[in-house]
């Protein structure tokens, strides 16, 4: 089959001849895919020496169809799937038996200890499987895990209906984090970024905006709220200095959510370390996202609402063959293009000149 191999560090390549990765479960279908988003983990994976090891398929945000009908299974040819990319390995943990499979100790994960999904084909576990609701488009559903990351975080909080949120960082998780802010109850949601074009989107989406490199968000966020802050924080974004951020736009007795992955050290002087325990605030991390109780998990929460009142279509700035694997992931890295959410289709057929696309 095809697939976008990364064969080193920094060296993406197109096999036509790559081989289907050996099934994981004995219970594992053979999904066809349909579509895989890049995820921001795909940059150090693949570009700053971040792989398991090599050769490898990258790819863990996909949905497809199943391929085949295997005997057992509940899952029948031509049904569409989203795909939980973790496959726990030791069914004997902790974590396994309360179902809180992203704290596992031992796991197998496509598109990083395991090939993933920018290939043709892969075999996946019946429990890694969920049906894509008929009013859900496929290509949006390759959004299920990021949108379930996002969904896991609010999650964490206890919103009351009318609060207000604000999330730092406008990204594609930022802003479904946002959306999820205000399907839990959050009358107004601030979303913070320093792209103007990713706030464009989130301002069409009914969100208030702050450009971080022209207004200090802080300031602003206290003063559009009395100087009382906002009750509801998401930090989506990973720098030292929006954690901070995050801290100083709380309101007394509010809850922040840590979710971006911190590059660099997080430091806070006497002043704000000493008026967050005034303020008795709430910080929750969160990781990951989980499938279990089946029904109210991430996962089924976020098919129920896709294409409803979560909205992913806006966010997605491009939609590639494998082909254009190597191109697009190389434009991502030069960030002389804007990419919000990158999806790889490969059965997708067209290639893009890139170089001509440039404008
Ligand atoms: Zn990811």
């Amino acid at each position: 089959m095809k697939a976008l191999v990364l064969e080193e560090n920094g060296k993406l390549k197109v096999k036509h001849d790559w081989s289907i990765a050996d099934a994981p479960t004995e219970d594992s279908v053979l999904v066809k895919i349909e579509a895989c988003g890049v995820c921001g983990s795909d940059i150090p994976r693949g570009f700053q020496n971040g792989a398991y090891h090599y050769p490898l398929v990258m790819g863990h945000e996909f949905s497809g169809v199943v391929a085949e009908n295997r005997e057992g299974s509940s899952f029948r040819e031509g049904d569409r799937v989203a795909v939980f990319p973790l496959i726990p390995t030791n069914t004997s943990e902790k974590a396994y038996q309360t179902g809180d499979y992203a704290q596992l100790r031992e796991y197998d994960y496509f598109g990083s200890r395991r090939d993933g999904a920018f290939s043709e084909f892969l075999k996946v576990p019946e429990a890694n499987l969920f049906h894509i609701p008929e009013h859900v488009n496929i290509l949006h559903a390759s959004m299920t895990e990021p949108a379930a990351v996002a969904l896991h975080g609010v999650r964490r909080m206890h919103i009351s209906a009318g609060d207000t949120g604000a999330v730092i960082g406008g990204g594609p998780i930022g802003n479904m984090t946002a959306q999820w802010l205000r399907i839990h109850g959050c009358k107004e949601v601030f979303v913070i970024d320093i792209d103007d074009r990713k706030l464009d989107i989130a301002s069409k989406m009914g969100f208030k905006t702050i450009n971080s490199t022209t207004t200090d968000p802080v300031e602003h966020i206290l003063e559009a709220t009395r100087n009382e802050g906002v009750p509801r924080v998401v930090e989506a974004c990973g720098l030292p200095i929006t954690f901070l951020q995050a801290i100083k736009i709380a309101s007394r007795a509010g809850e922040i959510v840590f979710m971006g992955n911190i590059h660099g050290e997080f430091k806070i002087n006497e002043k704000d370390f000493s008026s967050l325990l005034r303020r008795e605030l709430t910080i929750y991390g969160t990781w990951n996202s989980k499938v279990t109780p089946k029904g109210d998990d991430d996962w089924s929460t976020v098919l129920k609402y896709m294409d409803r009142e979560l909205q992913v279509a806006p966010l997605i700035s491009d939609v590639v063959s494998l082909d254009n694997g190597p191109d697009i992931f190389q434009s991502i890295l030069e960030k002389k293009n804007f990419h919000n959410k990158v999806i790889i289709k490969p059965n997708l057929i067209e290639k893009i000149n890139f170089a001509q696309r440039k404008k």
